[in-house]
């Protein structure tokens, strides 16, 4: 049992994109930042590994990468329905193809060189605020942390923040499963792949290599009694389509899986903890916007938390102004996600798609709705 105690301005919990950046910008400009992440780096994490190109200017001008071209760039799109009808469009602006196991692990060293102080394998079981105002958060080690400011950036599943609990798998919750495989398919092209309860992407990453990902429904999963390849070699392979893709995929890595999330836009405080990145709301992957959004929060909240520190603003200020931008900004980008997940998922626009005659509506509105859920470069 690890006992130790530290002190430092900002305790973020979570080092994933939201709180790693957020550490990151914040050492640069010299403010005592600790990030406390539960597993260790690098690691390989569940998502699509599709990043939007509005981050392109922040991950270059943080050294994320060096070049627009050190990773695939993806500006072609494709979605499949599920009975293996295709349609295909330009993506713009696109995006990049980058793994989270070294973007992460990135973003990792770039902060830990800019003077964050990174505690790994360790859980924050508990946060609380103190009579002078400052936060104590324990840890499962025993090790205790005091700050002045607390940053909540748990990823998706930050409620067992509150409770040590494991988040609960119930029937409106939703699983993920990834894999790392190689597949003859053009390097510029994201082809996102309906099937009943879910939807899977595949598009490529760095080392030639591709991510196929997928999300459903976990009471579909509980039909497999949890069974993730009874449950592709049910429910996915109906789609000729994604029948085609296992058939020729080599799996390199995987599967990795993750579970009982949901989507929704949360809050950005609750009782003076801010919150970042997933924590404060989580866009359906369908968009291929949140790790956007897990940079774009850390860079809205970074000049506030400076002008804090300078005293140059009140914790009131602060806690307005970024309240400010979650209701006017990322609640909007989330709900456009969510509307047009549910509009993809329904299967009564198919039917009436169909019985219209008119199967090019659906990718019009699909790109007309994308639009909104992306946002300009920051
Ligand atoms: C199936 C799926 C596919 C996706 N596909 C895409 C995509 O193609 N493109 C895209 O842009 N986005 C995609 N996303 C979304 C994207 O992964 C997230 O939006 C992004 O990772 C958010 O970053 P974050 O830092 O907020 O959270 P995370 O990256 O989840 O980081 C949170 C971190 O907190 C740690 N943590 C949690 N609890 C504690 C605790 N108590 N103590 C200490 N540490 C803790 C976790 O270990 C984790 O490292 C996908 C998501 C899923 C589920």
């Amino acid at each position: 049992m690890r006992e130790k105690s530290f002190h430092t301005h900002v305790a973020i919990i979570g080092g994933g994109l939201a709180g790693l950046s957020l550490a990151y910008l914040l050492a640069k400009d010299g403010i005592p930042v600790m990030v406390i992440e539960k597993e260790d780096y690098p690691r390989h994490k569940v998502c699509g590994e599709f990043i939007s190109r509005e981050s392109m200017d922040f991950m270059l001008r943080s050294g994320m990468v060096k070049t627009e071209d050190d990773f695939p760039l993806i500006n072609r799109f494709e979605l499949v329905f599920s009975n293996g009808n295709k349609h295909s469009c330009d993506l713009d602006p696109g995006g990049i193809g980058i793994s989270r196991f070294t973007l992460d692990h990135k973003i990792y060293q770039l902060a830990s060189k800019a003077g964050v102080i990174i505690i790994e394998n360790d859980k924050a079981n508990t946060i609380s605020k103190q009579g002078n105002g400052d936060f104590l958060i324990n840890l499962k080690s025993g090790t205790q942390i005091n700050s002045k400011v607390a940053v909540a950036a748990a990823g998706r599943q930050s409620t067992s923040l509150y409770k040590d609990t494991k988040p609960k798998a119930d029937k409106l919750s939703w699983f993920g499963v990834k894999y790392h495989i190689e597949l003859p398919m053009d390097v510029d092209l994201i082809r996102i792949m309906m099937f009943e309860g879910g939807y899977a992407g595949v598009s490529a990453v760095e080392n030639g290599r591709y991510c196929f990902c997928y999300l459903a429904k976990t009471d579909h999963l509980k039909k497999f009694k949890g069974d993730i390849t009874q449950f592709e070699n049910v429910m996915l392979r109906k789609n000729p389509e994604i029948n085609k893709l296992l058939n020729q995929r080599t799996i390199i890595e995987g599967p990795f899986t993750t579970s009982g999330f949901h989507f929704g836009y949360k809050q950005m405080e609750q009782d003076d903890i801010l919150f970042c990145g997933d924590a404060g709301g989580f866009i359906p992957p369908l968009t291929g916007n949140g790790m956007s959004l897990a940079f774009r929060n850390a860079v809205n909240l970074h000049p506030l938390l400076l002008k804090y520190f300078r005293g140059e603003i009140n914790w009131e200020k602060l806690k307005s102004d970024y309240k400010r931008y979650g209701e006017s900004y990322l609640k909007k980008r989330i709900t456009s996600g969510e509307f047009l997940q549910n509009l993809a998922l329904d299967p009564g626009i198919y039917i009436q798609t169909i019985l219209s005659g008119s199967m090019t509506l659906f990718p019009f509105l699909l790109k007309k709705l994308s639009n909104k859920a992306t946002g300009k470069p920051f």
